[in-house]
């Protein structure tokens, strides 16, 4: 496992039960109910570590999908219709290009026209949902009830209607995916206050043993 997935604070806390695990391997107990006692407190100890360790690997296999489904991995490859002739391919982007706005698309290399063609949108998701809705209020009036209608020559009124319902799913996958985000970043902050509290108890019991050990050493 990567050590950059861990806080400072989890690396301590893994740190310390490290040592108290190692340190309850080494005492020698008087009799088999210290020992019991002893085997308990080091039960404690392992599943505090597991329950860290199985925390972060949750975490990090979250963020690399975040990752993967915000689309900012300009290593994969995309589906996508040429611009310049309609070609349509799995295409891996050469490079980012922003537009007036400030909105990041991804350029490709079209096979076919042997052209470099930038999306039709921006690979961010906001981004993306902006640019549809721009669209909607260009070639659209809204009626009384404010719904948009189709208002251009040459959109045909059912493209325009398709494109509208896709709009609206899209927005509510994005409010959804955003949620859940919102949620999974407010669980993230109370690990890391459970992190911190454990360090509190467990900081502590560490510095005891230390300082014991070489009480002992120097009696
Ligand atoms: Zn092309």
């Amino acid at each position: 496992m990567e050590e950059n997935i861990y806080t400072e604070d989890e690396k301590e806390l893994l740190g310390i039960l490290e040592f108290l695990i190692h340190f309850h391997k080494t005492v020698e107990y008087e009799n088999d109910e210290a020992r019991a006692g002893g085997e308990n407190i080091m039960k404690t100890f392992e599943a505090k570590k597991d329950e860290i360790i199985n925390m972060v690997n949750k975490r990090f296999e979250r963020l690399e999908k975040d990752n993967q489904a915000e689309g900012k991995d300009i290593n994969s490859y995309y589906d996508e219709i040429c611009t310049r002739c309609g070609f349509f391919s799995s295409y891996r982007p050469l490079q980012i290009v922003k537009d007036q706005k400030g909105y990041s698309f991804y350029e490709f290399y079209c096979p076919k026209c042997q052209k470099n063609f930038v999306a039709e949108f921006p690979f961010d998701d906001h981004e993306k949902l902006a640019c549809m809705d721009a669209y909607i209020v260009m070639v659209s009036k809204k009626d009384k009830y404010g719904k948009a209608m189709i208002d251009h020559p040459n959109v045909p009124r059912e493209v325009f209607d398709k494109f509208l319902k896709s709009t609206e799913a899209f927005r509510e996958g994005i409010r959804k995916y955003d949620e859940s985000k919102a949620a999974m970043i407010a669980f993230d902050g109370q690990c890391q206050k459970v992190v911190k509290q454990n360090l509190e108890v467990y900081r502590p019991i560490k510095k005891r043993i230390v300082a014991n050990f070489f009480k002992t050493d120097i009696n």
